[in-house]
């Protein structure tokens, strides 16, 4: 009996939990999905209209995009799957930030391409059996592993909050700016999860509140 009303309590809580997850994921607005695109033409953004991604009522796209090269042809490798809204925020941070850090850092050089480690999957947060849904799982993610200069030179990301070289202060400078364009930033000074990786994503939170390492 008592086992029961355990087990009963058990399938309430996960049924919310679901319910929880499902009242989460964006579902979007024509005009502001139009408007949308537009911006990524006027910055310059290679994608593709993608088949809406649907993989039961929590994770899932309405609307995406594949992602294939960013403003000046910098190409997204692998092509990334993603709710427009993210790579709109992504063609910004790079044009706003990275482009001109790196102009800075090693100046002659040019990015060639970005390196993503992971954009649509339907997963819990950090790959967790239980828990809160990842912002992968709507599209609203994406994780950075590194850069490909024009030179072949490439540029990983990795633990470099006290690395002494203009390589670690480049990291260091795109990742604060990331906090411009993006809600919440996990670097590999964030946790054990993020050491060679940057996560970005847009989710939304009330009073525009944002997370930032
Ligand atoms: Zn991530």
């Amino acid at each position: 009996m008592k086992a029961d009303i355990e087990r009963k309590a058990k399938d309430e809580a996960k049924a919310e939990a679901e319910a929880e997850k499902a009242r989460a994921r964006p579902h979007e607005d024509s005009t502001a999905e139009a408007a949308c695109r537009s911006d990524l033409k006027t910055l310059g953004v290679t994608f593709e209209e993608a088949p809406v991604v649907n993989d039961g009522k929590a994770c899932g796209i309405d609307r995406p995009v594949l992602l294939k090269a960013l403003p000046g042809g910098v190409k997204v490798e692998p092509e990334a799957t993603v709710r427009c809204d993210t790579a709109r925020q992504l063609a910004r941070w790079l044009d706003g930030s990275v482009k001109p850090s790196l102009d800075a850092a090693m100046p002659g050089e040019t990015i060639a391409a970005l390196s993503q480690a992971s954009a649509y999957v339907c997963k819990n947060r950090n790959g967790a059996e239980e828990g809160k849904i990842s912002e992968h799982a709507f599209g609203n993610a994406l994780d950075i592993a590194g850069f490909t200069l024009k030179s072949g030179k490439t540029i990983t990301i990795r633990p470099a909050d006290k690395e002494p070289t203009l390589e670690g202060a480049f990291q260091r400078a795109i990742t604060e700016a990331a906090c411009l364009y993006f809600t919440t930033v996990l670097d590999p000074g964030s946790d054990a999860a993020h050491q060679n990786h940057l996560h970005l994503d847009v989710k939304e939170r009330r009073g525009g509140y944002r997370y930032c390492w």
